[in-house]
């Protein structure tokens, strides 16, 4: 079963998507399986990382903004090449193992869908495979 989500991102911001692949799973009926989160685009990515901690987000913000710094050097003529190397970094899908129709995240896990080219109306996938 295929899911598709939307969202509207303002800011660079990493947003906690964990709900709604849940409720993708909830929807399915799937207990045994996998689950693949996939964004389909280029200067977005999806991650699993923190999600105690709300400290954790802005400190791999600012990480990832001093790694990949706007330089001048760049040539992508859209001026956003620093976005697409995050979203690279970040890459584009993660896959999570259902099982007992739950997803075997680990207690500080969340899912996190990676906004590097604010403002951008946005979109990512879900989909669900039983055994
Ligand atoms: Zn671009």
């Amino acid at each position: 079963m295929l899911y598709e989500y939307s969202l509207s991102a303002q800011k660079e911001h990493f947003f906690n998507i964990t709900a709604q692949v849940r409720d993708a799973v909830s929807k399915s009926g799937v207990s045994s399986g996998i689950a693949v989160v996939f964004c389909p685009h280029t200067t977005a990515g999806i991650t699993i990382n923190e999600n105690a901690d709300p400290d954790v987000i802005p400190d791999l913000l600012l990480g990832l903004r001093e790694a990949f710094p706007d330089r001048k050097q760049f040539r992508h003529s859209e001026g956003n090449s620093h976005a697409h190397l995050k979203a690279s970094c970040m890459g584009s899908s993660e896959t999570v193992i259902i099982e007992g129709g739950r997803l075997l995240l680990g207690t500080w896990q969340g899912i996190y869908f990676c906004e590097f080219d604010p403002p951008r109306n946005r979109k990512f996938y879900v989909k669900v495979m039983g055994e």
